[in-house]
């Protein structure tokens, strides 16, 4: 309250101090003041007006606080409000209704504030401060192991309010997050919009070599699943995801392989061999078999391609 001077904190530091608000900047008042910084928002925001004078600390006349209604205490709730505005004239009715009350001009103002923050942080001095803010690892790191606690950017996926939560984006997997902490859950994602992160990585440079780094270190060893040490083929029988069930002859010599096979033994097998052989494949073709009506149902005509190759196996 601009009356006593020493406890008064500014409507947008208050605001940015709340639980939950700490992705949020500070915008300067400069900006704010700045019409042009303010182009179409006034059709967006109910009570714009309103709204801009309670962000800039202006005195801004409530309904709860209008002069018809000194019998009640200013800033109880709305029901009291309500019911006394029940007991006054109709006059002083249509007065009020042109007055927000305290919590729709509350909603306004974090509305407005939140639009203009959007547009604020994607300006030189917004940019800054938010560099600041990643620097000093105030959005979190991203969760994935190989991107070594790389910083966070928070991200909206949509510039329209009311649509979508706060996201992260992390740089160096290209990938988006929902924050860990479910205090943003209620923070708008256009209140930061879909430009930020990548204008602030375009601006800042050692973000993208901080990525570099990272990827460098770690695409020499990319993971992938180890048997006592040794990879296992993607081709393989009992490797993932039975790749091999799916595979289909693809060069001419493949083809003519395939035809060769077709339900007989490779000519070069001598014939001792040949009977292990069909005994092995015996019990693979069995085993095989078995997976097939398990994980293959859908592809009836494969199977029959199939039964040929591992025959000829
Ligand atoms: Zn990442």
């Amino acid at each position: 309250m601009p009356s006593d001077e020493e406890d008064y904190i500014p409507w947008i530091q208050q605001f940015c101090e709340l639980f939950g608000h700490d992705y949020f900047v500070q915008v300067s008042q400069d900006f704010i003041e700045d019409d042009f910084n303010l182009t179409g928002l006034s059709s967006q925001v109910p009570y714009y007006r309103e709204a801009l004078y309670t962000i800039l600390d202006y005195q801004v006349e409530t309904a709860e606080d209008s002069p018809q209604d000194n019998n009640s205490i200013p800033g109880t709730a709305n029901t009291t409000a309500t019911t006394n505005t029940a007991n006054t004239s109709s006059s002083k009715k249509e007065a009020k209704n042109e007055l927000p009350n305290k919590a729709l001009l509350a909603h306004s103002a974090e509305l407005l504030y939140g639009l203009i923050h959007a547009r604020y942080i994607i300006s030189k001095q917004g940019l800054t401060a938010m560099a600041s803010k990643f620097e000093r690892n105030d959005f979190g790191s991203c969760p994935r192991y190989f991107c070594d606690g790389m910083h966070l950017i928070p991200v909206g996926s949509t510039d329209i309010p009311g649509q979508e939560t706060v996201r992260l984006y992390c740089p160096c997997c290209n990938d988006i997050y929902i924050p860990s902490s479910s205090r943003y859950l209620n923070i708008d994602g256009a209140f930061f919009g879909t430009t930020f992160p990548g204008l602030l990585v375009k601006m800042f440079p050692e973000i993208e070599n901080q990525c570099r780094i990272r990827i460098n270190k770690f695409s020499a060893n990319d993971f992938g699943l180890k048997l006592f040490g040794f990879k296992v083929n993607e081709t393989s029988a009992s490797g993932p995801r039975m790749r091999w069930l799916r595979m289909h002859p693809k060069t001419d010599e493949e083809k003519e392989e395939y035809e060769n096979c077709e339900f007989s033994v490779p000519k070069w097998v001598s014939d001792s061999d040949m009977e292990d052989a069909n005994d092995d494949d015996q019990e693979d073709g069995d085993d095989l078999d078995d997976d097939e009506d398990d994980e293959d149902d859908d592809d009836e005509e494969e199977n029959d391609d199939d039964d040929k190759t591992m025959a000829s196996e």
